[in-house]
């Protein structure tokens, strides 16, 4: 079975595009791979935090996983800072990482300038990132488009440890969907869709209650022309919403092109909103069931026991073959 590991970070409310990218691919595997699926608070701080938001946003983020489907039963849930192993080894790789790698990753770029503060921790972060990885030997690693250039650095930092120190690690292969790898800002479509977006018009979070979805839709930007056609080069923003639109009612881009031959951007945008609200609907409605039901501190305490299990063995074998006392 392969091995799966994932995270999202509290950093905010869940968006669409986290859903369509990253979690829609994390339930499709808990059926065919051992799976771990992470809530990354040690990656959130990376940029300030309130402590109240990121304490409510741990815990919301941990019923919107299991009210979009990942079963505990199946999957591995767990909090990152409960596993202190991955602190631990995230050190490691910082040490291995070289500045000059880490300079050039394009996240560390797009964050930077738009922060005033910029951490030392936003920037070695993929190396925390990649002992999220790499501490479970996870082959497969399911996230979104942005986040290819950290797998390709969690390889080359693999390739790295296995060549000075022994093989030790498997290089893991980064599972982007082809359709939805990249859901774009409702404002702007050439950023893509981000839960930390100072403007929440940009983004749909997952708990946005339906009157909220259909004004953020009808004001999302579209491009000149009036064919509801996908060409992402021409009309980023339409093809975008067709995107969203395909993948939340099950069709296929075609078959959604198809539907509205001939009609306008409002009245797509109308029947948008109404798939994506209905999408939405029941995994809010579990979302609040599981917020109330008290289980979830339990499920994450157990998670972080199953994980730690593995991270400390892991972790255990590195320090031997760094050369550290164990
Ligand atoms: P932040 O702005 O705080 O970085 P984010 O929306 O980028 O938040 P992350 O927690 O960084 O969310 O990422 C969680 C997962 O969602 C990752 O696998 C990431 O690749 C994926 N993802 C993030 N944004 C998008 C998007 N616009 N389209 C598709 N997948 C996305
Ligand atoms: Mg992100």
């Amino acid at each position: 079975r392969p091995r799966v590991l994932s995270g999202i970070q509290p950093s905010g409310t869940m968006t669409i595009g986290n859903y369509l990218g990253a979690m829609k691919n994390f339930v499709r595997l808990q059926d065919e791979a051992d799976c771990l699926f992470c809530i990354v608070d040690l990656h959130a701080v990376t940029v300030p935090q309130d402590p109240a938001d990121l304490r409510r946003n741990t815990l919301s983020l941990a019923a919107l996983y299991l009210a979009c489907g990942i079963d505990p039963e199946k999957s591995t849930l767990f909090v990152q800072s409960h596993v202190p192993a991955h602190a631990e080894f995230g050190w490691l790789l910082q040490c291995v990482a070289y500045y000059g790698e880490l300079s050039r990753m394009t996240q560390f770029k797009d964050k930077s300038a738009r922060h005033e503060v910029v951490t030392a921790g936003l920037f070695t972060y993929p190396a925390l990132m990649a002992a999220d990885i790499l501490l479970y030997q996870a082959n497969l690693v399911p996230v979104g488009e942005d986040q290819k250039q950290h797998l390709e650095l969690t390889r080359d930092l693999a390739e790295r440890f296995n060549h000075r120190f022994g093989e030790t690690f498997t290089l893991p292969e980064p599972y982007i969907p082809k359709i939805g790898g990249r859901i774009m800002s409702l404002e702007d479509p050439s950023k893509k869709m981000s839960k930390s977006d100072a403007s929440p018009n940009a983004y749909i979070a997952m708990l946005d209650e339906p009157d909220v979805i259909r004004k953020k839709i009808m004001r999302a930007v579209t491009d000149s022309g009036r064919e509801v056609r996908f060409d992402p080069d021409a009309k980023p923003a339409v093809s975008n919403l067709i995107t969203i639109y395909a993948l939340c009612a099950d069709k296929t881009v075609a078959e959604v092109e198809a539907m509205y031959e001939g009609k306008g951007y409002g009245d797509f945008k109308r029947d948008l909103a109404e798939v994506v609200v209905s999408a939405l609907t029941p995994i809010q409605a579990r979302y609040r069931e599981l917020l109330d039901s008290g289980h979830l501190e339990e499920i994450l305490r157990r998670g972080a026991e199953a994980a730690a299990e593995r991270a400390n063995a892991t972790l255990r074998a590195v320090k031997e073959k760094f050369g550290f006392l164990v």
